[in-house]
Protein backbone atom coordinates (compact mmCIF):
# COMPACT_ATOMS: atom_id res chain seq x y z
CA UNK A 1 0.00 0.00 0.00
CA UNK A 2 1.32 3.50 -1.08
CA UNK A 3 0.01 6.50 0.68
CA UNK A 4 0.91 10.19 -1.00
CA UNK A 5 0.15 13.13 1.18
CA UNK A 6 -1.85 15.60 -1.34
CA UNK A 7 -2.30 18.55 0.73
CA UNK A 8 -1.21 18.91 4.63
CA UNK A 9 -2.67 22.26 5.19
CA UNK A 10 -5.53 23.47 7.80
CA UNK A 11 -8.51 25.14 5.74
CA UNK A 12 -6.84 28.16 4.35
CA UNK A 13 -4.11 26.72 3.44
CA UNK A 14 -0.72 27.52 3.33
CA UNK A 15 0.24 30.35 2.74
CA UNK A 16 -3.02 32.41 3.13
CA UNK A 17 -3.71 34.91 0.84
CA UNK A 18 -2.35 38.40 1.80
CA UNK A 19 -0.14 36.61 4.99
CA UNK A 20 2.76 37.99 6.04
CA UNK A 21 3.06 35.32 8.33
CA UNK A 22 6.97 34.35 7.83
CA UNK A 23 5.65 30.89 7.41
CA UNK A 24 3.92 31.76 4.93
CA UNK A 25 6.80 34.23 3.37
CA UNK A 26 8.65 30.60 3.73
CA UNK A 27 10.58 29.73 0.26
CA UNK A 28 10.95 25.89 1.91
CA UNK A 29 8.64 23.76 -0.45
CA UNK A 30 7.93 21.91 2.87
CA UNK A 31 5.97 25.35 4.36
CA UNK A 32 3.68 25.57 1.53
CA UNK A 33 0.73 23.19 2.46
CA UNK A 34 -2.57 22.63 0.01
CA UNK A 35 -5.96 21.14 1.78
CA UNK A 36 -5.65 17.80 3.56
CA UNK A 37 -5.91 14.91 1.42
CA UNK A 38 -4.58 11.48 0.61
CA UNK A 39 -4.27 8.97 -2.07
CA UNK A 40 -3.96 5.45 -1.15
CA UNK A 41 -3.25 3.24 -3.65
CA UNK A 42 -3.04 -1.06 -3.05
CA UNK A 43 -2.52 -3.41 -5.80
CA UNK A 44 -4.95 -1.76 -8.87
CA UNK A 45 -6.99 0.33 -6.72
CA UNK A 46 -6.74 4.33 -6.12
CA UNK A 47 -9.00 6.16 -3.71
CA UNK A 48 -8.85 9.59 -2.28
CA UNK A 49 -10.10 10.48 1.29
CA UNK A 50 -11.33 14.26 0.96
CA UNK A 51 -11.56 16.43 -2.44
CA UNK A 52 -11.17 19.89 -1.54
CA UNK A 53 -10.31 23.03 -3.32
CA UNK A 54 -7.31 21.50 -4.75
CA UNK A 55 -8.49 18.21 -5.45
CA UNK A 56 -7.25 19.17 -9.40
CA UNK A 57 -4.07 20.40 -9.01
CA UNK A 58 -3.31 17.75 -6.70
CA UNK A 59 -4.34 14.71 -9.00
CA UNK A 60 -2.05 16.69 -11.78
CA UNK A 61 0.82 16.71 -9.08
CA UNK A 62 1.20 13.17 -8.97
CA UNK A 63 -0.20 12.37 -12.31
CA UNK A 64 -3.22 10.60 -11.11
CA UNK A 65 -5.20 9.15 -14.33
CA UNK A 66 -7.93 6.49 -12.20
CA UNK A 67 -9.96 6.96 -9.22
CA UNK A 68 -11.58 4.11 -7.93
CA UNK A 69 -13.76 6.39 -5.77
CA UNK A 70 -13.55 9.16 -2.46
CA UNK A 71 -14.01 9.21 1.04
CA UNK A 72 -15.22 11.59 3.05
CA UNK A 73 -14.43 12.10 6.50
CA UNK A 74 -16.95 15.44 6.68
CA UNK A 75 -18.77 17.89 4.97
CA UNK A 76 -16.67 20.87 5.44
CA UNK A 77 -15.63 22.95 2.05
CA UNK A 78 -11.90 22.28 2.31
CA UNK A 79 -12.28 18.50 2.19
CA UNK A 80 -15.36 18.38 -0.24
CA UNK A 81 -15.13 21.80 -2.59
CA UNK A 82 -13.04 20.20 -5.30
CA UNK A 83 -15.90 17.40 -6.03
CA UNK A 84 -16.97 18.94 -9.44
CA UNK A 85 -13.11 18.62 -10.57
CA UNK A 86 -13.78 14.37 -10.77
CA UNK A 87 -15.32 15.36 -14.27
CA UNK A 88 -12.08 14.00 -16.12
CA UNK A 89 -12.22 10.68 -14.13
CA UNK A 90 -15.93 10.70 -14.18
CA UNK A 91 -15.77 11.49 -18.31
CA UNK A 92 -13.64 7.83 -18.54
CA UNK A 93 -14.48 5.71 -16.14
CA UNK A 94 -18.42 6.38 -15.79
CA UNK A 95 -20.28 7.45 -12.24
CA UNK A 96 -17.31 7.58 -9.64
CA UNK A 97 -18.37 6.23 -5.96
CA UNK A 98 -18.29 8.47 -3.22
CA UNK A 99 -18.25 7.07 0.46
CA UNK A 100 -19.50 9.14 3.34
CA UNK A 101 -22.10 9.90 6.24
CA UNK A 102 -25.34 10.17 5.25
CA UNK A 103 -24.95 13.86 6.84
CA UNK A 104 -22.59 14.44 4.29
CA UNK A 105 -24.12 13.22 1.26
CA UNK A 106 -27.02 15.38 2.34
CA UNK A 107 -25.06 17.65 1.73
CA UNK A 108 -23.17 17.69 -0.93
CA UNK A 109 -26.76 16.93 -2.70
CA UNK A 110 -27.53 20.65 -1.31
CA UNK A 111 -24.32 22.18 -2.53
CA UNK A 112 -23.31 20.22 -6.00
CA UNK A 113 -27.69 19.96 -6.73
CA UNK A 114 -26.37 19.70 -10.56
CA UNK A 115 -24.43 16.55 -10.10
CA UNK A 116 -27.54 14.72 -8.57
CA UNK A 117 -30.07 15.86 -11.04
CA UNK A 118 -31.67 13.48 -12.26
CA UNK A 119 -33.88 14.64 -14.85
CA UNK A 120 -32.47 17.44 -17.66
CA UNK A 121 -28.94 17.14 -16.19
CA UNK A 122 -26.63 18.52 -18.20
CA UNK A 123 -24.23 16.52 -20.22
CA UNK A 124 -20.80 18.40 -19.10
CA UNK A 125 -21.93 17.65 -15.08
CA UNK A 126 -19.94 14.82 -13.43
CA UNK A 127 -21.54 11.82 -12.14
CA UNK A 128 -21.03 10.19 -8.90
CA UNK A 129 -22.84 7.01 -7.18
CA UNK A 130 -23.28 7.61 -3.48
CA UNK A 131 -22.47 4.98 -1.01
CA UNK A 132 -23.69 5.63 2.60
CA UNK A 133 -21.54 4.45 5.47
CA UNK A 134 -21.80 4.06 9.05
CA UNK A 135 -19.26 3.28 11.81
CA UNK A 136 -19.19 -0.03 11.20
CA UNK A 137 -16.50 -2.10 8.61
CA UNK A 138 -17.08 -1.54 4.46
CA UNK A 139 -16.21 -3.16 1.56
CA UNK A 140 -13.40 -1.19 -0.88
CA UNK A 141 -11.51 -2.98 -3.01
CA UNK A 142 -10.45 -5.96 -1.42
CA UNK A 143 -10.56 -4.37 1.81
CA UNK A 144 -12.82 -3.64 4.71
CA UNK A 145 -12.04 0.13 6.22
CA UNK A 146 -12.54 0.47 9.17
CA UNK A 147 -14.21 3.89 9.98
CA UNK A 148 -12.99 5.69 13.21
CA UNK A 149 -15.42 7.80 14.54
CA UNK A 150 -14.51 11.54 16.29
CA UNK A 151 -15.82 14.83 17.12
CA UNK A 152 -15.21 17.89 15.30
CA UNK A 153 -16.27 20.28 18.47
CA UNK A 154 -19.79 19.23 17.67
CA UNK A 155 -19.45 17.62 14.70
CA UNK A 156 -19.13 14.08 13.63
CA UNK A 157 -16.18 13.39 11.69
CA UNK A 158 -15.20 9.65 10.40
CA UNK A 159 -11.24 8.72 10.49
CA UNK A 160 -10.26 5.36 8.59
CA UNK A 161 -8.40 2.78 9.24
CA UNK A 162 -7.14 0.65 5.98
CA UNK A 163 -5.40 -2.53 7.15
CA UNK A 164 -2.12 -1.02 8.97
CA UNK A 165 -2.47 2.39 8.10
CA UNK A 166 -5.08 5.11 9.88
CA UNK A 167 -5.75 8.80 8.72
CA UNK A 168 -7.99 10.82 11.27
CA UNK A 169 -8.01 14.37 10.66
CA UNK A 170 -10.04 17.29 11.87
CA UNK A 171 -10.78 15.63 15.16
CA UNK A 172 -10.85 17.13 18.27
CA UNK A 173 -12.40 14.31 20.61
CA UNK A 174 -12.22 10.50 20.30
CA UNK A 175 -13.87 7.95 22.28
CA UNK A 176 -11.60 5.24 24.18
CA UNK A 177 -13.45 2.90 22.35
CA UNK A 178 -12.87 4.56 18.89
CA UNK A 179 -9.05 4.62 20.15
CA UNK A 180 -8.94 0.68 20.52
CA UNK A 181 -9.83 -0.08 16.50
CA UNK A 182 -6.96 1.62 16.17
CA UNK A 183 -4.45 -0.47 18.21
CA UNK A 184 -1.67 -2.47 15.81
CA UNK A 185 -1.82 0.69 13.24
CA UNK A 186 1.81 0.82 11.53
CA UNK A 187 1.11 4.26 10.29
CA UNK A 188 -0.80 6.68 12.19
CA UNK A 189 -1.81 10.15 10.42
CA UNK A 190 -3.36 12.74 12.81
CA UNK A 191 -4.56 16.68 12.97
CA UNK A 192 -2.36 18.82 14.63
CA UNK A 193 -3.36 22.09 14.04
CA UNK A 194 -0.83 24.61 15.97
CA UNK A 195 0.27 24.41 19.48
CA UNK A 196 -2.25 27.04 21.17
CA UNK A 197 -5.34 25.12 21.77
CA UNK A 198 -8.54 25.31 19.11
CA UNK A 199 -12.23 24.83 19.80
CA UNK A 200 -12.92 21.92 17.13
CA UNK A 201 -8.88 21.06 16.07
CA UNK A 202 -6.25 18.90 18.29
CA UNK A 203 -3.43 20.88 18.90
CA UNK A 204 -0.16 18.96 19.00
CA UNK A 205 -0.48 18.17 22.56
CA UNK A 206 -3.60 17.09 21.87
CA UNK A 207 -2.38 15.13 18.93
CA UNK A 208 0.68 13.57 20.87
CA UNK A 209 -1.28 12.20 23.82
CA UNK A 210 -3.29 10.43 21.12
CA UNK A 211 0.13 8.96 19.32
CA UNK A 212 0.72 7.89 22.75
CA UNK A 213 -1.81 5.82 23.25
CA UNK A 214 -2.18 4.08 20.06
CA UNK A 215 1.77 3.66 20.03
CA UNK A 216 2.17 3.19 16.06
CA UNK A 217 5.32 2.09 14.38
CA UNK A 218 5.05 6.00 12.87
CA UNK A 219 2.85 8.69 13.19
CA UNK A 220 2.37 11.68 10.99
CA UNK A 221 1.10 14.99 11.46
CA UNK A 222 -1.37 16.64 9.24
CA UNK A 223 -4.29 19.78 8.65
CA UNK A 224 -1.60 21.97 9.77
CA UNK A 225 -1.35 25.93 10.62
CA UNK A 226 1.31 28.44 9.73
CA UNK A 227 0.94 29.10 13.59
CA UNK A 228 2.30 25.58 14.17
CA UNK A 229 5.31 27.32 12.80
CA UNK A 230 8.34 26.22 10.21
CA UNK A 231 8.38 22.34 9.05
CA UNK A 232 12.01 21.93 9.82
CA UNK A 233 11.84 23.72 13.16
CA UNK A 234 8.83 21.82 14.41
CA UNK A 235 9.95 18.48 13.28
CA UNK A 236 13.04 18.86 15.72
CA UNK A 237 10.85 18.55 18.87
CA UNK A 238 8.65 15.74 17.88
CA UNK A 239 9.85 12.38 19.80
CA UNK A 240 11.13 10.23 17.47
CA UNK A 241 8.93 8.41 15.40
CA UNK A 242 6.48 11.38 14.93
CA UNK A 243 6.99 13.34 11.82
CA UNK A 244 5.17 16.35 10.28
CA UNK A 245 3.80 15.35 6.94
CA UNK A 246 4.28 17.68 4.16
CA UNK A 247 2.87 17.64 0.72
CA UNK A 248 3.82 15.20 -1.64
CA UNK A 249 5.02 13.05 0.94
CA UNK A 250 5.01 9.45 -0.14
CA UNK A 251 5.21 6.68 2.41
CA UNK A 252 5.16 2.85 0.90
CA UNK A 253 3.27 0.51 3.60
CA UNK A 254 5.40 -2.33 2.57
CA UNK A 255 8.92 -1.22 2.81
CA UNK A 256 8.09 -0.72 6.70
ZN1 LIG B 1 -10.62 20.69 7.70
Amino acid sequence: MKITFLGTGTSQGIPVIGSTHPVCLSTNPKDKRLRVSVLIEWKNYTYVVDCGPDFRQQMLNVKCNKLDGVIFTHEHADHTAGLDDIRPFYFKQGDIPIYAHKRVLKALKRRFDYIFETENKYAGAPGVKPIRIENKPFPLGDLQVVPINGWHYKLQVFGFRFDDFAYLTDMKTIDDAEVEKLKGVKILVVNALRETEHISHFNLKEALALIKKVNPEHAYLTHISHMMGFHDEVEQKLPKNVFLAYDNLEINLNNL
